[in-house]
């Protein structure tokens, strides 16, 4: 369903990664944050029970602590990579 602001551009569809409404869904005008300009604002799912507002923001930070771990651990394989490949080439230098 599309709906449009008070200023008649289509709202955006967003969803809210804040401590409050995690993973709430919401429209918005692409003109909120400009001072002055429309201040459409509008929820399009309730509220998240008491339970999941305790949980989630948790889960969430976990999930993006791992996935930082993850990265790590990536870019520490890269460097693994470089190492190696510059001991083959020192090696066959020296042949
Ligand atoms: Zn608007």
């Amino acid at each position: 369903m599309e709906r449009n602001c008070y200023c008649a551009r289509p709202a955006i569809r967003k969803t809210s990664w804040t401590d409050l409404n995690p993973g709430r869904r919401y429209i918005i005008c692409d003109k909120f944050w400009e001072p002055g300009e429309c201040n459409f604002f509008e929820f399009t799912n309730p509220p998240m029970c008491e339970r999941s507002r305790q949980i989630i923001p948790g889960l969430l930070r976990r999930v993006n602590r791992l996935e930082h771990e993850l990265g790590e651990k990536k870019s520490q394989e890269w460097w693994m990579w470089v190492v190696v490949a510059a001991c083959l080439f020192v090696m066959y230098c020296m042949i």
